[in-house]
């Protein structure tokens, strides 16, 4: 690598890819969107304009007003306008928009008592914890339980901030295919038979522990779970499970894919969520046995030395669990569970009767339509905002090279003329584009 002028070697390793270097660049005006409202079922974007060479833009000061199939609002509580908002805003006015510290330090304020108790109920385990982000709450609690010696069994399709978590203690790391459950039994009788390589031979690991998903963010697949967890019984391993999309969107209850299955909530030994989707909130969870919880409240690095989640935002979660545990006297929690489950079924069949290649379970509301090629990522993403409809584009490294993609995230506030209008669309940019994959005609009815 070339030094610059001051004989320093580069910060950045900005060229270092071909796709960053001439793919990104000539597709980048797919994202970084501004948005100029709430990201409810419809969103405002901020308008831009493509300079002269063709990727740098402009904003015009105009916005346009779009369908929102990008957002992560499962539940339609990201809306301002809906029943949570007034708790947030009156915890604005009586504890301000900071803790002032981290949990242990007077950061701690009694919304957090509140909340935690709440979202342990929620997913009926004894104790829970709460964190200012759902990222960090992976990345920095994974290594509060790990260290070198140990053996994480992890998806392949994993999502980064528990990669980041896994990588960080120094512990053994296998990848199974994703959701395979042959596969990551292989590697569990494997492992068990053969132990950790030490400087005798092979001695026993210290502990073992499978990290998965219960909805894949990018695959829309739904965990194997009632599998894994006769498999984590059968080889003594622990069971991280992050819910991240599933808590709120799945179930008969919301509770999750744990409630998906009707598995019972004390298999999994650490059960992580985050409140930044069904519950349009922010921050993450933890939660598990009150010994589990305990050790977390002490060591972990996210409660120790983070700052605690902001008073607002926890109002807002614990008004949607209230919804959701039908305490607001109404059924208006599950009415929108019902919904949610309803506009996936339908947009995902209609999708499929146009022969256009979608991953994932019927019940997931994370939708990936497969395009494959870069250059169709950015055609889609640009003829859908011109249409006025908010997607996302996703593509190496995100995903495999070859399987560039369009996420689309379901909502309950999603009402059908919308879905309607968004089909008719993707259907007449599909024409165009060429993304009618799929060989084998689907009976329409
Ligand atoms: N886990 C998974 C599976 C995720 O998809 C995400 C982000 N979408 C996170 C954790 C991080 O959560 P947050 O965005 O709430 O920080």
């Amino acid at each position: 690598k070339e030094k610059n002028r001051d004989g320093y070697l580069p910060l950045f390793d900005r060229f270092a890819s071909f796709y960053s270097r001439y793919v990104y660049r000539r597709i980048r005006d797919c994202w970084n969107y501004p948005i100029c409202s709430v990201p409810g079922n419809e969103v405002v974007l901020k308008d831009r304009v493509t300079n002269d060479n063709g990727w740098t833009f402009e904003f015009t000061g105009s916005k346009t007003k779009c369908l929102n199939l990008a957002s992560y609002n499962y539940l339609g509580f990201a809306e301002n306008s809906g029943p949570c908002a007034e708790f947030a805003i009156d915890a604005i006015y009586k504890y301000g928009v900071t803790t002032g510290g981290t949990r242990q330090q007077y950061g701690t304020c009694d919304l957090h008592v509140e909340l935690e108790k709440l979202t342990a109920e929620f997913l009926g385990v004894e104790d829970a914890i709460t964190f200012g982000m759902g990222f960090a709450t992976n990345a920095l609690n994974i290594p509060t339980l790990l260290s070198p010696g140990c053996l994480v069994i992890s998806d392949e399709k994993n999502h980064a901030s528990l990669i980041l978590g896994i990588r960080l203690p120094g512990a053994t790391v296998k990848v199974f295919k994703h959701n395979d459950v042959k596969h990551l039994e292989q590697i569990l009788r494997e492992s068990i038979y053969k132990g950790q390589p030490s400087q005798e031979g092979y001695k026993p690991w210290k502990k073992i522990l499978i990290v998965v998903e219960g909805v894949y963010s990018m695959e829309g697949t739904i965990v194997r779970l009632p599998e894994i967890i006769a498999l984590k019984k059968k080889y003594k391993a622990y069971l991280y499970l992050d819910e991240a999309h599933s808590i709120g969107a799945m179930g008969k209850h919301g509770r999750g894919i744990v409630d998906y299955f009707g598995c019972d909530p004390k298999d999994i030994d650490i059960l992580m969520g985050t409140f930044t989707k069904s519950f349009g909130s922010a921050g993450g969870y933890i939660a598990g046995t009150k010994e589990l919880i305990d050790f977390l409240r002490k060591n972990s690095f996210a409660s120790k030395y983070a700052w605690a989640m902001a008073p607002p935002v926890a109002a807002q979660i614990i008004a949607v669990l209230k919804i959701l545990m039908g305490r607001d006297g109404t059924n208006e929690g599950q009415k929108r569970i019902e919904t949610l489950a309803r506009n996936t079924r339908y947009f995902r069949r209609r999708i499929e009767q146009m022969g256009i290649i979608i991953h994932g379970n019927e019940d997931s509301p994370v939708v990936p339509i497969l395009v494959y090629l870069y250059s169709k990522i950015a055609a889609m993403v640009r003829t859908l905002i011109k249409e006025k409809i908010a997607t996302v584009g996703v593509g190496y490294p995100a995903t495999p090279l070859m399987e560039g993609r369009i996420r689309i995230c379901l909502s309950a506030a999603h009402t059908k003329e919308q879905l309607d209008y968004a089909l008719a669309v993707i259907e007449k940019v599909a024409d165009e584009i060429g993304l009618k994959y799929s060989r084998k005609p689907i009976d329409p009815t």
